[in-house]
């Protein structure tokens, strides 16, 4: 048997979603969310059977909003979206057309709206006219550790000099020109997914995946009204990080092979639809793989709150931040900073360097408190 299918057990896997695959890019040094994600686990369901439910989910205000601004954006053939294009960010489009794939002649099916996808966008590609073209509800495919997810960006702008742009609607407001920070980091990484993902059909066909810009267009209403407002977002890291993690889920089968053998995630359910697995069980399965917990992980991963009570538990530097673990390199607790800081603790062998920077980071903070 494949040890990913052990771990997850008799359940299918969980297919992946832009949002999951964009979150795989904030904490790619993690094990325990690779093989998670590499098997195709349920996280969801794992942190909610473990008595620590993820704390995401959109309100049905928040939703709605969300598909309002969206339609108006794309009213009347993506009019809207034309002259964001064309007048905020200077694309030379004259006029477009405007390709809804939405469906296939009524049919739905991933399969085909995705060879439909594939045939449009190759034709586009090929065509050397200048006309820009509107693809809405295109469906892009992305292989994640041997298994396909069907991913459907907000639109693709296929405009002049043959590139293509993916456009990311988002109706997290930009006042003054400003957005939140964490919201444009999660648009980026989501927009890098499409960009990835656009980029392999291109090469698959024959074309050069360079012709899909690495600027992604971020849509937004501005000053908390509907009129949107449109930013050209470089997403060249977020592509770089989300490639070489994919890579890493790949190679996912390295880890694998160091965990105890018979280590399983299993969730099936009994006749009530509850998780047969007792708790205590997968709990300590859980654990047989290491996490590198971060505060993103707050608003990127299902796990998070479990992963924050055992980083607390274990009074784990993880908790401080990346910036502040990486800069205590070697020290894995709080405890043991404090112990170095104040000379209480003899520092190991390699730790002599931050030892001395906590030291004097404590003389410091004595002297001006
Ligand atoms: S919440 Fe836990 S499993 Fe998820 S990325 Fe963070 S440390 Fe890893």
């Amino acid at each position: 048997m494949d040890p990913l299918d052990r771990l997850r057990g008799p359940v299918p896997p969980r297919p992946h979603d832009a949002r999951a695959i964009a979150a795989l890019a904030a904490n790619p040094g993690c094990a325990r969310r690779a093989v998670l994600d590499a098997a195709g686990i349920d996280k969801d369901a794992t942190a909610t059977h473990l008595g620590f439910p993820a704390p995401f989910g959109q309100s049905p205000f928040a939703i709605t909003r969300g598909n309002v601004f969206e339609s108006l954006v794309k009213e009347s053939g993506c009019a809207e979206l034309l002259r964001l294009l064309r007048e905020l960010l200077g694309l030379p489009v004259e006029q477009a057309a405007y390709a809804d794939l939405g469906d296939v002649g009524g049919n739905p099916s991933a399969h085909v709206r995705h060879s439909h996808t594939r045939g449009l966008l190759d034709r586009a590609a090929r065509d050397r006219d200048d006309a820009g073209t509107l693809f809405d509800h295109p469906l892009l495919r992305l292989e994640i550790a041997g298994q396909s997810a069907y991913l459907e960006p907000d639109v693709v702008a296929f405009q002049l000099g043959g590139r293509f742009h993916i456009v990311e609607i988002k109706s997290f407001a930009v006042v003054d020109g400003q957005a939140e920070p964490d919201k444009v980091a999660a648009a980026a990484r989501q927009a890098a997914v499409y960009v990835l993902a656009l980029r392999n059909m291109m090469e698959d066909l024959g074309h050069d995946p360079g012709r899909v810009s690495h600027d992604v267009v971020l849509v937004c209403p501005e000053n908390f009204a509907n009129r949107p407002t449109a930013t050209l977002v470089d997403v060249r890291r977020q592509l770089a990080v989300l490639r070489r993690q994919l890579a890493r889920m790949t190679r996912v089968g390295t880890i694998v092979d160091a965990l105890p053998p018979g280590l399983t995630f299993d969730l099936a359910r009994d006749a009530d639809g509850v998780p047969a697995r007792p708790v205590e069980e997968l709990r300590e399965a859980v654990r047989g793989v290491e996490a590198r917990y971060a505060p993103d992980c707050l608003s990127t991963c299902d796990l998070c709150f479990f992963c924050r009570d055992e980083a607390a538990a274990g009074e784990s530097t993880d908790l401080l931040g990346r910036q502040v673990r990486d800069a205590l390199g070697g020290v894995a607790t709080v405890s043991e900073a404090l112990g170095l800081a104040d000379g209480t603790l003899i520092p190991g062998e390699g730790q002599e360097e931050i030892a001395r920077l906590l030291r004097l980071a404590d003389r410091i903070y004595a002297e001006v408190s």
